[in-house]
């Protein structure tokens, strides 16, 4: 497929305005009229259609074929959710309009849905309450290390240092950074899990906290997890959970149980609204009791009357994080998402989440090393290494799988593992979608030992070939696919 952009033809027309018979009324002054031709393309309705619609096939989604980005959690984006946030009551509301006016009730059913979905995000997570505002993972961590610091400064706590494993995610290193705290990197033990005795001995009087992904970036859950609390706790150091991908524990054990004192959850992952392409995302962040007077104002409240108000008097706040409330529209759809799952339904996403991830982690286990083989939960981390025998790396296996209509796994992430491919599958996807996967993952692996150099020309599908990656990044050019 190549795609075309410049498809004007001069004096093409694709449209006729009858001429105007309202009286002119103003005019502007000729500073302000433009005497170059705004050089517009020339197409047909048929042309403009077209061209839109091959734009539109060329992308890759969720709704289009299986999206295996590992810790990114591409599940299926319910098409209720979006009716209801398309809602005109909804939809069409404005931020400043006032919450009560009159007897009219402008703002009341956006604000009890900010605060439901509250009450219901902290029975999910154990948390005392939480704050909607972070537009996304990354956001909801600073949201949460600058309580953290808000907390220790309260108490006159001379912090300094943020523990963070080898195993996180990239967000956790840079957040603590920008919160101003110096990162110290706890390793790794050979079963890929945080070393609790190095932590033991990191562990001091500058501790601010340690900030923890459970399951970690190899989809392994830290049996450890309550004991790693303690000793955080026993230098008077705060727990930071990173809930990014809920997925594999949802409903099933909460970071609040666990002994965390902050959470942050990605709704664009665990809660099924969409994303990729840059957002728009969103990242609630939850605190335990003693943390609830620095969260970020507003803060959604009940009064006695059964009306919502937004209260802002809150003197340890950390102030705004956001513009008015966050994305809204995002909190709405994923409102809509834990409701239509219910109690039930949350469990049921762990559980198949893990099965899906489990079931291709066994299958491929012949063809593709694994980072460490154990029951895994939401992901599984294979390594190119055996094909790296063949000079094919995991660059070459991402690419072949595109030309097989797949989006590639996460890649050379997380770093601990050589050549690192990681899948996560999600709980959305039917066993047949999953053994096609599984089909073409094991193609590649053949092709890699019989036709090493067909795979390094991958891929050959799309409407550009191998990209020079570097290149891409430093001076990106979306216009010329020539
Ligand atoms: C995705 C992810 C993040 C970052 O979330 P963004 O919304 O992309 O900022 C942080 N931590 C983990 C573990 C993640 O998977």
């Amino acid at each position: 497929m190549k795609l075309v952009f410049e498809k004007s033809v001069q004096g093409r027309v694709g449209h006729e305005v009858a001429p105007s018979d309202v009286p002119t009324s103003i005019h502007l002054k000729e500073e302000f009229l433009r005497d170059d031709d705004p050089a517009l393309p020339e197409l047909s309705e048929l042309d403009v259609v077209r061209h839109y619609t091959e734009l539109s096939r060329a992308n890759f989604g969720v709704d289009t074929n299986f999206y295996p980005l590992g810790s990114c959690t591409m599940k299926y984006n319910p098409k209720m959710a979006e009716r209801i946030a398309a809602m005109p009551g909804f939809s069409d509301i404005h931020p400043l309009l006032p919450q009560l006016r009159g007897g009219g009730m402008l703002t009341q059913g956006a604000l009890e849905v900010i605060y439901d979905m509250d009450i219901a995000l902290r029975e999910i997570c154990g948390m005392a309450a939480f704050t909607m505002q972070p537009m996304a993972g990354a956001h909801g961590e600073l949201t949460g290390i600058m309580m953290m610091a808000a907390y220790h400064r309260a108490k006159g706590n001379k912090k300094k240092t943020i523990l963070v494993p080898d195993s996180a995610h990239g967000t956790n290193p840079a957040s603590a950074a920008i919160a101003g705290y110096t990162v110290k990197v706890v390793p790794s033990d050979d079963e890929g899990l945080m070393c609790l005795e190095v932590l033991k001995d990191m562990v001091d009087d500058e501790t601010a906290g340690l900030m923890l992904t459970c399951p970690n970036t190899l989809g392994l859950f830290n049996p450890h997890v309550k004991e790693i609390c303690d000793i955080i706790h026993s230098v008077d150091g705060l727990a930071y959970y990173d809930g990014a991908n809920l997925n594999a524990i949802v409903g099933k054990v909460r970071p609040g149980d666990m002994g965390f004192d902050i959470v942050h959850l990605n709704l664009h992952k665990t809660f099924a609204t969409p994303h990729g392409g840059g957002g728009p995302g969103a990242g609630p962040v939850g605190v335990c009791e003693r943390l609830v007077e620095f969260l970020p104002v507003s803060i959604v409240v009940k009064r006695d009357d059964g009306t919502y108000a937004l209260e802002y008097d809150r003197p340890n706040s950390i102030g705004y994080i956001a513009p008015f409330y966050g994305n809204f529209g995002i909190v709405l759809r994923a409102y809509a998402y834990i409701l239509m799952c219910g109690k039930e339904g949350l469990p049921r996403i762990a559980e198949n989440a893990v099965l899906n991830a489990n079931y291709i982690k066994e299958k491929l286990k012949p063809y593709f090393e694994i980072a460490v083989d154990k029951v895994c939960k939401h992901e599984c981390v294979f390594s190119a290494s055996k094909q790296n025998e063949h000079d094919v790396h995991g660059m070459d296996i991402a690419k072949g799988l595109i030309d097989e209509g797949y989006h590639p796994p996460t890649m050379y992430f997380p770093l601990i593992v050589k050549e690192a491919l990681m899948v996560e599958p999600t709980e959305t996807e039917s066993k047949e979608t999953i053994d096609g996967f599984i089909e073409a993952m094991i193609r590649i692996a053949k092709k890699a030992e019989a036709e090493p150099d067909e795979l390094t020309k991958a891929p050959l599908t799309t409407a550009v070939g191998r990209l020079d990656e570097t290149k891409a990044a430093k001076e990106l050019n979306l216009a010329d696919v020539g």
